[in-house]
């Protein structure tokens, strides 16, 4: 239920239906909008009476949302949310491009990456700390130290961090370190994480599950956005479908499905869907072509001495490749600025 206030609605009218959806034993979510302020009822497990509140002074009209995500939904909603990140804007009309390593693995080669990725026009830094890989033989993440270089790597090259949480234990930990905290595709339905990252003030970038649905996926970002967090990104990173040639398979269509139906950024993570450097322009090109905010990639200095993920690393070239390749796409996609090199 979406409760649409007058344009002149003042500020006691608004807490007055508030304060009725309250008492009604249900939680009142107020949404800004550009002209008017709607407020959002969750908390309801039946059909709510909207005759409650549509009579109540400054409300315009009740409106139901059948959906079952009702905060990342559109109808609630209708601005684009944008999501700020240090001085970047998610989710606006400029295209925003995250790179950097799959794991820090030592400072140089994170410093080297984050200073590539600076000079070449990226506009945050990526790097893992705390691993979560399939075999636990495999390499894990340096974790605190990890956490350490990036700082470094942000003061070298002035670039925010994202930077993948795997516990809800160290989240008070990454907090202190990373200006956005990732949910991996492994994590998207881990509840009690995405409770945890409700409850912080660091934007969340949430990776789809790579067997969810659109449904699900919402409704994990639901979690994070009911526990208080609105600064929500949500990126598609491939599914699992029988691709005989790519390590998943890059949904393409979920990104104009997302926009439409969510009012939150949607970004594009081509590395992970490829599992091979050579496709990795290719759907960077397509992710940004059909309507994504923006992309994040993996890039190594080396990358057949990369701990993690080696195969799927671009060479700082082909990153450079890519940036040019995104400055023709980007302006005829009609997106703001061009990518600034
Ligand atoms: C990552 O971004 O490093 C990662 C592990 O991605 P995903 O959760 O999409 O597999
Ligand atoms: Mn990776």
């Amino acid at each position: 239920m979406l409760i649409v206030m007058r344009a002149d609605a003042t500020d006691e009218q608004i807490e007055r239906a508030c304060a009725a959806v309250r008492d009604a034993g249900l939680a009142p979510h107020p949404i800004p909008g550009k002209s008017r302020v709607a407020i959002g009822i969750t908390g309801n497990t039946g059909p709510v009476d909207p005759g409650m509140f549509s009579g109540l002074p400054g409300v315009v009209e009740v409106i139901r949302v059948t959906r079952p995500f009702k905060l990342t939904n559109r109808e609630m909603k209708p601005d684009d949310t944008i999501v700020r990140v240090g001085n970047v804007e998610v989710g606006g009309p400029e295209i925003v491009v995250i790179a950097g390593p799959c794991s820090v693995e030592t400072r140089d080669q994170t410093i080297h990456a984050a200073q590539s990725a600076r000079r070449l026009g990226a506009h945050v830094l990526r790097g893992g700390a705390f691993k979560p890989r399939t075999s636990p033989y495999a390499f894990q993440g340096l974790g605190p130290e990890a956490l350490r270089i990036l700082d470094e790597a942000r003061e070298a090259t002035g670039l925010p961090v994202v930077s993948e949480v795997v516990s809800t234990d160290d989240v008070p930990l990454m907090e202190r370190h990373v200006d956005v905290l990732q949910i991996g595709a492994r994590n998207m339905q881990n509840y009690a994480l995405l409770k945890r990252v409700g409850a912080s003030r660091k934007p969340v970038l949430l990776k789809r599950g790579m067997s969810a649905t659109l449904e699900e996926f919402l409704l994990a970002a639901e979690y994070v956005i009911t526990h208080g967090n609105r600064n929500v990104i949500l990126c598609e990173r491939g599914i699992r479908a029988f691709s005989d040639y790519s390590r998943f398979t890059l949904d393409i269509s979920i990104v104009p499905e997302l926009k439409r139906i969510t009012h939150l950024p949607v970004i594009v993570d081509p590395s992970h869907a490829a599992g091979k450097r050579d496709l990795v322009i290719p759907l960077a090109r397509a992710a940004i072509a059909a309507g994504a905010d923006g992309v994040m990639v993996e890039i190594h200095d080396d990358p057949k001495r990369a701990l993690s993920d080696a195969a799927q690393a671009l060479t700082v070239p082909m990153f450079a490749e890519m940036m040019e390749e995104l400055k023709i796409i980007v302006p005829a996609v009609r997106r703001g600025r061009t990518v600034t090199a």
